[in-house]
């Protein structure tokens, strides 16, 4: 079910569990600022979430909340796992669900890494 991607975060959110290790993922990448792993319903064939390790709810929360350093580090990160995927050469895709309209079911901050296809034309 959709969430509104506002208000205060919510502690027993499933990524919240996966960092707290409370529940497995397939993890790929991990450093100060970031956990990213594959995600458990896959739309392409490279279908990863980065997610930051900090507690924000949304884009809007994150993007107007955290400090600079780990916006830069977050973002860093997502390049550096499209690198490490191989998937530079054929392109890929980043999206981020924000609230209602978009459909974001999890509400902890995540990036969407999609690729190893041609992806359907935007939005799909
Ligand atoms: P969103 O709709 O943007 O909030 O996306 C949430 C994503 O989390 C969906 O693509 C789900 O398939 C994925 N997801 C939900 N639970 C898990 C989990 N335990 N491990 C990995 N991915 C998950």
């Amino acid at each position: 079910m959709a969430v509104t991607g506002r208000g205060p975060y919510d502690p027993q959110n499933v990524f919240a569990k996966i960092l707290r290790g409370e529940i497995p993922c397939k993890a790929i990448f991990e450093n100060e600022w970031v956990l990213a792993f594959y995600d458990i319903a896959p739309k392409a064939p490279v279908h990863v979430l980065i997610i930051p390790k900090n507690p924000y709810v949304s884009f809007m929360d994150f993007s107007q909340t955290a400090p600079a350093e780990e916006i830069a580090g977050v973002m860093r990160a997502a390049g550096q796992i499209a690198l490490d995927l191989g998937l530079e050469e054929n392109g890929y895709r980043l999206i981020t669900n924000a609230g209602l309209h978009s459909g974001q079911e999890v509400p902890h901050f995540h990036i969407h890494l999609l690729g190893g296809k041609a992806l359907p034309a935007f939005p799909a």
